[in-house]
């Protein structure tokens, strides 16, 4: 069997032109960004992240803060920018600097505005199966599975990586699609024996090739969050090679990757709409 390759870029591209029309429909919307410190990938990512706002006409705030900034500042900032009537979105990059307590900032962030998600008020509604602002990496891969029409709904579904970010949030939108979930994390006994029973694996690890092909079911859907740099250039959690077994496979680059920043300007949106009551926001 030789795998369909889920195509992210492609739809990615196709939620963004929803979105840029949607934005012009909406009068417009305003993204904030606070990154702190010079972390290198993380400077990379909020250039994209400005780059397509800006593509799909959703103005920005791009606010850096040195290293050396203290907490109760950053804390400061954000509820400034929390009090910001022309801010919709609010995200803080991650990771902070080391000795910056990410929990505490994260959690300063006003829930309406949050549009990674991470706040309790979020990651609440989102167990209880009321999502309001959901991680854009999750929403992408359960947009992915839509678009490519993989069955979900009774579909035995093991998600490698447990991370708040990532593994938890995926977890939690499979099963509220009524999939049967497995999580597994870095003390699972024996991984194999549950990825070779799913007809969806997600894995998001960080381990460049931990998914091998005799790990997974013929046919079975394979979505790869993974993000490795390597001195191959870039790899996913799966081995490419999986292709030749699953039926759907997402390829990376090009799979998940375009997407979290689609669905990030999407939940921006969202933000505006719950701001300017279009939507109920339950969570305050
Ligand atoms: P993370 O916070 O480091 O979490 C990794 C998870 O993998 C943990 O739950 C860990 O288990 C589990 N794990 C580690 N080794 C394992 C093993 N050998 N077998 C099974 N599980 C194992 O990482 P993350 O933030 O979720 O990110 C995961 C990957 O996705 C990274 O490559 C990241 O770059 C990528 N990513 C991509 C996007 C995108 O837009 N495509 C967005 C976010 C992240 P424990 O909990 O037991 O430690």
């Amino acid at each position: 069997m030789t795998a369909t390759l889920m195509n992210g870029t492609e739809l990615a591209a196709s939620i963004r032109a929803q979105v840029a029309a949607e934005a012009a429909e909406l009068g417009g919307a305003c993204l904030a960004t606070v990154l702190v410190g010079d972390d290198a990938a993380s400077h990379v990512y909020i250039e994209r992240k400005h780059a397509a706002a800006r593509e799909v006409g959703i103005e920005t705030r791009d606010i850096r803060l040195a290293a050396t900034t203290a907490e109760d500042d950053v804390v400061a900032l954000v509820e400034e920018l929390n009090a910001d009537d022309s801010v919709d979105g609010m995200l803080v990059q991650l990771p902070l600097p080391a000795g910056m307590d990410e929990v505490r900032v994260t959690h300063a962030v006003d829930p309406i505005k949050d549009v990674d998600g991470f706040h309790p008020v979020n990651a609440g509604n989102l167990y209880l199966g009321t999502p309001l602002h959901v991680p854009a990496t999750a929403w992408g891969c359960m947009e992915l599975l839509e678009k490519y029409e993989i069955p979900v709904s009774g579909a035995d579904a093991v998600v490698i990586g447990r991370s708040e970010i990532v593994g938890k949030p995926m977890a939690l939108l499979l099963l509220a699609a009524n999939a049967t979930v497995t999580v597994c994390h870095s003390r699972t006994r024996d991984l194999a024996d549950h990825t070779r029973r799913a007809d969806i694996v997600v894995a998001a690890v960080g381990r460049p090739g931990l998914v091998v092909p005799d790990m997974v079911k013929p046919g079975a859907a394979v979505v790869d969050v993974g993000i490795n740099r390597t001195e191959h250039g870039l790899r996913g959690d799966v081995d490419p090679a999986v292709a030749e077994v699953a039926g759907y496979l997402t390829p990376v680059p090009g799979g998940v990757g375009p997407m979290t920043i689609a669905l990030l300007l999407r939940s921006t949106l969202k933000a505006a709409r719950y701001r300017r009551g279009l939507l109920a926001f339950r969570g305050s």
